[in-house]
């Protein structure tokens, strides 16, 4: 997308039109506009024909004014208010062109009326009016170029049939007529440009907008990566700490229970030694799998905690519920059936499991998530003490011995 819009950009200066695509989303964008702005410059435009008024009476006195008298506020104004209804709420363009077209031609034809009837001396000033008229109309419309080319040609062609036709140009004074129909080039050349610089915002805004988009999704996805293990596809061990930490404040704050679960594979470096490092790869991803499933099911958190060791969280889990999700864990694992190559046959792939749960307002006997996570650690090493594929609990204490469990897990016995 974003090579169209360069492409748009360094386009010669003759095109306005974009490519297919890109031109129907610049028309969907940019030609929903407000009528007021027009509306409310036709009513000036309105109120300075009735002013004019003034000078007509001056100019064909108190009798001859009843005709320009008669046709502008019989003629003229109720084209222009008829115009200015028309484009009550969110006219299209081709109604906003078609508003103002009316309008000035009207008005053209009112001002040449009173330039063929006025005195000698006085048909020059309407002759300059009447191309004033689309002038200002030209310039103040916000049409796009090609209803300006409609705009000024029909101006043109009417402006040069009447000035032609009621005789208000010949050898004497062709001129002046000719001069002031230049003018018509000026709207013209300004809705040009205001077009070409309206696609360049546009299209700049785009380009804004598209890589905006990219970059939101280029973070979305850089937070994605950085909170989830590589191999496993689960929460890694830094996003599991700050969602824990998060997890035991709110707990604090609603005195409600919080599981945590550490979960470590059985004689997982036997597996790898005997069957290899990707064949242990494709184990650590099957029982990923499962936990996620388990605990997903508690409507909880699981994370590679590093290694061949898992970690999950589940809010509002007491100790009885944490324990009886950790079983559904290691009984999920054992299901797996994944054959150990290392161990007798016919043994599968196990776990060993520690859970523990804290009460969220033990926090404010200084309980802390990492009293949590020490605790869990202590019953897991107390499940393989234990002889391993079991589940055991412990309750969480401030300033849990972490040497404790580190003694207790140099006594285990080696496979
Ligand atoms: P225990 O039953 O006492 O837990 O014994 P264990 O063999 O499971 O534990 P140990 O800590 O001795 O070995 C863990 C092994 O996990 C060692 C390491 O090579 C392996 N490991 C750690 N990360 C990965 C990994 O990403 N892929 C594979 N294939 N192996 C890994
Ligand atoms: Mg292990
Ligand atoms: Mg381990």
């Amino acid at each position: 997308m974003l090579q169209p819009i360069e492409a748009g950009l360094s386009r010669p200066w003759y095109r306005l039109k974009f490519p297919d695509a890109l031109e129907a989303q610049y028309r969907a964008e940019t030609t929903r506009q407000s009528g007021r702005y027009v509306q409310s410059w036709l009513a000036i435009f309105t109120l300075f024909n009735v002013l004019s008024l003034v000078m007509d009476r001056e100019v064909f006195g108190p009798e001859g004014f009843v005709v320009p008298l008669a046709m502008t506020l019989g003629v003229f104004c109720p084209v222009a208010l008829a115009a200015i209804v028309s484009l009550r709420g969110r006219p299209t363009t081709v109604r906003i062109s078609a508003a103002v077209l009316a309008t000035a031609l009207v008005d053209i034809v009112v001002v040449l009326n009173s330039a063929r009837l006025a005195p000698a001396p006085h048909a020059d000033v309407y002759i300059i009016i009447a191309t004033i008229v689309p002038l200002v109309v030209g310039l103040i419309a916000p049409m796009p170029f090609r209803h300006c080319l409609w705009f000024c040609g029909a101006s043109f062609a009417l402006y040069g049939g009447l000035v032609l036709g009621f005789g208000l140009c010949n050898a004497e004074r062709s001129g002046l007529p000719l001069l002031v129909s230049g003018l018509i080039l000026v709207p013209l050349k300004l809705c040009y440009s205001r077009e070409w610089e309206a696609r360049k915002t546009f299209l700049i805004g785009l380009r804004v907008k598209l890589q905006g988009e990219a970059l939101a999704r280029a973070n979305a996805r850089l937070t994605v990566l950085s909170e989830t293990d590589s191999l496993t596809a689960l929460s890694n061990r830094r996003h599991f700490s700050e969602r824990l930490e998060a997890a035991w404040a709110l707990a604090g704050e609603r005195d409600t229970w919080l599981g945590v679960i550490l979960i470590d594979l059985d004689h997982f470096k036997l597996l790898n030694d005997t069957a290899g490092h990707a064949e242990g790869d494709l184990c650590l991803v099957a029982v990923a799998e499962a936990l996620q499933t388990s605990v997903a099911a508690h409507g909880g958190l699981a994370a590679r905690y590093g290694g061949e060791e898992f970690v999950a969280l589940l809010p509002e889990a007491d100790p009885s519920a944490a324990r009886s999700a950790g079983e559904a864990i290691r009984a999920a694992v054992t299901d797996l059936a994944i054959r150990h190559p290392g161990l007798p046959a016919g043994t599968p792939v196990t776990v060993s499991v520690g859970t523990t749960a804290g009460q969220g307002r033990t926090r404010d006997f200084g309980i802390q998530a990492s009293d949590l996570l020490k605790a869990a650690d202590f019953a897991l090493y107390a499940a393989k003490n234990e002889g391993r594929n079991r589940v055991e609990s412990f309750m969480p204490a401030a300033n849990v011995n972490r040497q404790a469990g580190e003694e207790v897990r140099a006594t285990l016995p080696s496979a």
